[in-house]
């Protein structure tokens, strides 16, 4: 009979001594989610707090980058933001660089570095991301669910809480939970806010007479409940439903890549330890050092048992390594039964190694990077565009000076204004700002004005000459911008000399 067609057990309610709910034929794991039961109701995780050596280690990275992600929007180099995203006014800050949406090859190049980066990390270390740096998840197993340890307890305490009825004290904790999350998500929102519209708006927002910033506030409030349902109800599925880096693991694992792995030859086959019961013996019977405890499963925040291998679900939290690594200390054996191996170290013994594929990916990243650090610590402060002012040709002065119209636009890219004069480079002529007045481009904006470009005829290449013009400020050279002169063909320059004689004479 095929195994598809074989009649499935049925399964347990009740959760096993770990709390791990028996309702999922663990045998068939890969036909059902997790997180949902046989109907396809949502199963509600309750892991157990985790502890150990790894935790401890990603406890003390969490604070790291939970400080740095809240101080962020407040952090200024150069007077800029460490990281703005300012998608409203088109305008980003990354290490205190100033981009605008012209900088487009640099913005390409950073794409690619991302997702060359993303593809080497994933294939030498598989999903480090997920488990050490993802805000999602340091967020959730770091913040969120530790405030609900402390305010419901462990996971056994969780389930009987949500498993009585509804009292007084029952109403009093689950209501003061969702406020501390509440007021959690708020600044999570808030912070999140301050990185698309800067730190001074927000204050600004929140300061200010409400009824100026209402589109603020709006928006302010919609991330803090939107938080507040990932990480009061959402939780895991954000990481199995919804982000699509746990899906491209299929094609950028191999069998090098480091993962959290159970070793399945040292731990097969698996089986209780019972009382008096010597590893020796079990060594004889056949059994493996895994004792069956689920203790590794029981600590999962997405549910799933890492000794059915790879799945997309584990997000290399490494609570399975901590737990399994506890059950080994007490009953005698090695640490590591589960741990971060690749799939050759296990089966082969082989050490880690760096692969051709691997060697491949890191020479075009670190090409990458090489072009974009180029792109940006070479790029001008300003970016002039400089056009012909439309459906005007040329004009001759009363001495015989021909004259061009100019639209002449600058973006400043710095957060300081910048005064700005244009000369003409290697050939002799004059420039004009319109206006006569000074042209000064405000921080962070663009600017625009008319200028004038004169030539004396002998400067002429002809009926078009090609210019350069340079940007400059206090005497500085920016950049340069080319463009073309009009004028007239040697025998219309003639009659409009003549023309000019005859009127001065
Ligand atoms: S299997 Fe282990 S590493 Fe993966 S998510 Fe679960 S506890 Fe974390
Ligand atoms: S914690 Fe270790 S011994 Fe217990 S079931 Fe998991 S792998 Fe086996």
């Amino acid at each position: 009979m095929p195994a598809a067609m074989e009649e499935k057990p049925k399964p347990a309610a009740e959760p096993d001594s770990h709390g791990v709910a028996q309702d999922i034929n663990w045998g068939d794991y890969r036909d059902h989610l997790t997180t949902a039961d046989k109907d396809g109701h949502r199963r509600w995780l309750y892991p157990k707090k985790p502890s150990g050596f790894w935790h401890e280690h990603r406890k003390h990275l969490s604070w790291l980058l939970i400080a740095i992600m809240f101080a962020g929007p407040w952090i200024r180099i150069n007077g800029n933001p460490l990281l703005l995203v300012n998608i409203v006014e088109r305008r980003f800050s990354i290490l205190g660089q100033i981009f605008w949406p012209q900088d487009t090859l640099i913005f390409a190049v950073a794409m690619l570095v991302f997702f060359a980066g993303i593809m080497i990390f994933t294939t030498a270390f598989g999903r480090l991301w997920c488990g050490w740096t993802c805000p999602q998840t340091v967020m959730m197993e770091m913040v969120f669910r530790k405030l609900e340890y402390l305010i419901e307890g462990d996971a056994a305490e969780q389930r009987a809480l949500d498993a009585a009825p509804w009292t007084a004290g029952k109403f009093a904790k689950k209501a003061f939970k969702h406020t501390v999350f509440f007021g959690a998500s708020f600044i999570v929102g808030n912070t999140l806010l301050a990185y698309i519209i800067g730190s001074e708006q927000l204050l600004r927002i929140q300061l200010d007479d409400p009824r100026n910033h209402i589109a603020g506030l709006t928006f302010m409030t919609l991330f803090s409940l939107l938080f507040y349902a990932i990480f009061a109800r959402f939780r895991e599925q954000a990481c199995t439903f919804i982000c699509p880096y746990g899906r491209f693991q299929s094609a950028l694992l191999d069998e090098n890549t480091l993962i959290v792995a159970y070793d399945n030859k040292r731990g097969e086959t698996r089986a209780p330890l019972h009382r008096g019961e010597t590893f020796v013996q079990r060594k004889t019977e056949g059994k493996g050092d895994c004792v069956n405890c689920r203790a590794c499963v029981a600590v999962c925040p997405t549910g799933i048992d890492i000794r059915n291998g790879v799945q997309m679900e584990c997000v290399n939290c490494t609570a399975c390594i901590d737990a399994c690594d506890t059950i080994m200390d007490k009953i005698g054996r090695p640490r590591g039964l589960v741990r971060y191996a690749s799939l050759d170290n296990i089966a082969h013994g082989t050490p880690q190694r760096f692969t051709a594929r691997m060697k491949l990916y890191a020479a075009v990243l670190t090409g990458l990077i090489t072009l974009f650090l180029y792109l940006v610590f070479t790029r001008s402060d300003v970016e002039t565009t400089l056009l012909r002012a439309p459906g005007s040709l040329f004009q001759v002065t009363a001495d015989g000076r021909i004259e061009n119209l100019y639209t002449v636009k600058v973006v400043n890219k710095t957060m300081h204004d910048i005064p700005v004069e244009l000369r003409l480079e290697g050939r002799p002529g004059k420039v004009r700002v319109m206006g006569g007045s000074d042209f000064i481009v405000p921080a962070a904006k663009l600017a625009q004005t008319s200028v004038l470009i004169e030539l004396k005829p002998k400067q002429l290449d002809g009926a078009s000459t090609k210019l350069k013009l340079g940007v400059y400020s206090h005497g500085k050279l920016l950049e340069t911008v080319n463009t073309a002169f009009v004028g007239p063909r040697s025998s219309e320059h003639d009659e409009e000399h003549e023309k000019h004689e005859r009127e001065r004479h």
